[in-house]
C-alpha cells in the first residue's frame, strides 16, 4: 500500500492543508496534542471545518498542571475524547531508580534517555494503527523546523510502524519504481506550517480558545515541567526548552527527520 502526497497551493489554509492530508492518508488520523496554542487552534479549525481527526496526548509525568486544565477546558468545549498514553512504569522507575529525578540535565544522552522512556516509545504505541497524525510545528519556531512540509511521508515512524506485510510491499515499490511522488503509509501533517507565532495568537484570541496560563507568564513553548521555562523577548520561541542545550538539540525525539 502507498500513499501520493497531494501537492498544494503554497497559500493553502490550514483547514485545506488538514483536509488534505486526511483525505490522502485514507485511513485514521490523529493530532499529537501537548495543549499548545497550535494544538488547540489546530482542534479548533477541524471542528469548524467538519473533519474527522482522533486526539491523542502523552502524559510524560512531568506536565505542569496548567496543561491539564487546557485538556480539561478542550473537553469540555468540544465533547472530545483524548486518547493518553503513558510511560511503561517499569522503564519510569528503572531510570528514576538509577539515575535521579533530574538526570536529563545531567548530558544530552542523559536527556534523550529520559525523553526516550517518557516521549518517544509511548509515541509509538499511539501512532500504532494510524494512516496520519497531524502536529502543531511551525517552520518559523527554531531553525530544527525550517525545512517542514505541508504534509510529507514520516518514514522514520512509518518503517517501524507499519506492519510488515505493508513495508515490505512499500520496500518492493520503492526498488521497482523509484517513485519519489509514493511512500510508506504514515503521513504527517503540519497544517500551520507557514503561520506566524502573531496570527496564531491572533487566532486563539478571536475564538477564545482555551490558553494555557503559562503563556501570560512569558512561556512560549510548553513541554515538561523541568524542562520548559519562560523566554525573554526578542528571543526563540524554544529557547525556553531545554535551555540549557544547544539550539540544534532542541528536539525530543518525537520529530524525527
Ligand atoms: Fe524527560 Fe525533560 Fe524529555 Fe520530559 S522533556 S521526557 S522531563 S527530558
Amino acid at each position: 500500500m502507498s500513499i501520493s502526497i497531494p501537492e498544494l497551493p503554497t497559500d493553502s489554509t490550514p483547514a485545506e492543508i488538514l483536509r488534505a492530508g486526511i483525505e490522502a492518508a485514507n485511513g485514521p488520523v490523529s493530532l499529537a496534542c501537548s495543549f499548545s496554542l497550535e494544538d488547540v487552534a489546530i482542534i479548533d479549525i477541524a471542528h469548524q471545518a467538519g473533519l474527522r481527526m482522533g486526539v491523542f496526548a502523552l502524559d510524560t509525568g512531568r506536565l505542569n498542571e496548567e496543561t491539564y486544565e487546557v485538556a480539561d477546558a478542550l473537553v469540555e468545549r468540544y465533547r472530545m475524547k483524548i486518547n493518553w498514553y503513558f510511560p511503561r512504569h517499569e522503564d519510569v522507575q528503572k531510570l528514576e531508580s538509577a539515575e535521579g529525578l533530574f538526570s536529563f540535565r545531567e548530558s544530552l544522552d542523559k536527556r534523550h534517555a529520559c525523553c526516550a522512556i517518557r516521549k518517544v516509545e509511548p509515541l509509538s504505541r499511539a501512532l500504532k494503527g494510524l494512516a496520519g497524525w497531524v502536529t502543531g510545528m511551525r517552520r518559523e519556531q527554531s531553525i530544527t523546523r525550517g525545512e517542514l512540509k505541508a504534509i510529507e511521508a514520516d518514514s522514520l515512524n512509518g518503517d517501524i510502524l507499519v506492519p510488515k506485510i505493508r513495508t515490505s510491499a512499500v520496500t518492493s515499490m520503492y526498488s521497482e519504481t523509484g517513485d519519489p511522488e509514493t511512500y510508506p503509509a504514515l503521513l504527517k501533517i503540519n497544517p500551520l506550517i507557514d503561520w506566524s507565532g502573531e496570527q496564531l495568537r491572533a487566532y486563539v484570541e478571536q475564538h477564545r480558545l482555551p490558553k494555557n496560563r503559562l503563556y501570560s507568564l512569558g512561556y512560549r513553548s510548553i513541554g515538561c515541567a523541568p524542562c520548559t521555562r519562560a523566554v525573554q523577548p526578542g528571543e526563540d520561541a524554544r529557547a525556553g526548552r531545554w535551555w540549557w542545550e544547544h539550539p540544534e538539540n532542541k528536539e525530543c525525539g518525537l520529530h524525527r527527520r
